[in-house]
């Protein structure tokens, strides 16, 4: 197989400016072959349509996050808070019939060079939250490939199995892990909505040449981000948020 660079963007969640900002990141770190995006596209963020437009122009692997489902069906809206819920519907009115077809188009789970991905778990794609090295355990079984990368909890961090020990261990910018023979499952943080307490957007970029997975953070201007917010009446906690990281 050639070797391959690719950018890892999970949990965009309708933030247009973070998206921009880590698109621009990954060129100015050399591009890459081919972006993956993890699910949760959309949700939350003011700006479903364009972020959806942005990613079509794209080389681009994507898998359907929780948000991505719930907007496309308005279907277990009651299994979020109320703020969530109120910006799915919204988020439904906001999509093209373009927009729709390239949500729906994405699987909930494929496989990608030495990969599995998916949103929340290899066991439950869409919803479960691979939160803790209990939970990881219990997930290993699920995917055959070397690796396999999740979103959903919105924080950077790897799991790695050796035996019978399984280990974590929260990914630091710039700094790579090298991906060996032990499996591992990886979660590049979010791009649209961090939530380790720092506000910059966070992604991945995997060299295969070198099997290297590195996190990379990007600033980005959350003022902008805030004002739309605002502007589409969508609650405001979800702007202060942002600012907060969490
Ligand atoms: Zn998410």
């Amino acid at each position: 197989m050639a070797t391959m660079r690719y950018a890892i963007l999970a949990d965009i969640h309708a933030n247009a400016t973070a998206l921009s900002a880590v698109l621009e990141d990954v060129d100015y770190r050399g591009g890459v072959d081919e972006l993956w995006c993890l699910g949760d596209i959309v949700g939350f963020g003011p700006d479903p349509h364009d972020c959806i437009e942005i990613l079509r122009k794209f080389n681009c692997v994507c898998v359907s996050g929780n948000h991505d489902f719930s907007a496309l069906e308005q279907n277990k809206l009651s299994s979020y808070d109320s703020d969530s819920a109120m910006v799915l519907s919204w988020t439904a009115s906001q999509l093209t019939a373009e927009d729709t077809q390239f949500l729906s188009q994405a699987k909930i789970k494929t496989e990608k060079d030495n990969f599995t991905l998916v949103h929340g778990s290899p066991r439950q794609p869409l919803w479960e939250y691979v939160l803790s090295i209990s939970i990881a355990r219990e997930n290993f079984p699920y995917f055959t490939t070397p690796y396999c990368i999740v979103g959903h909890t919105h924080v950077p961090i790897a799991y790695k199995k050796e035996g019978s020990t399984i280990s974590s261990v929260l990914l630091s910018e710039n700094i790579g892990l090298i991906l060996g023979d032990v499996p591992m499952i990886l979660n590049p943080g979010s791009v649209g909505q961090p939530r380790d307490g720092d506000s910059r957007a966070s992604y991945a970029i995997y060299d295969s040449a070198v099997g290297v997975f590195r996190l990379h953070r990007v600033p980005y201007d959350l003022v902008s981000v805030r004002e739309r917010i605002w502007g589409k009446g969508l609650p405001v906690r979800l702007a202060s948020r942002l600012e907060r990281g969490e």
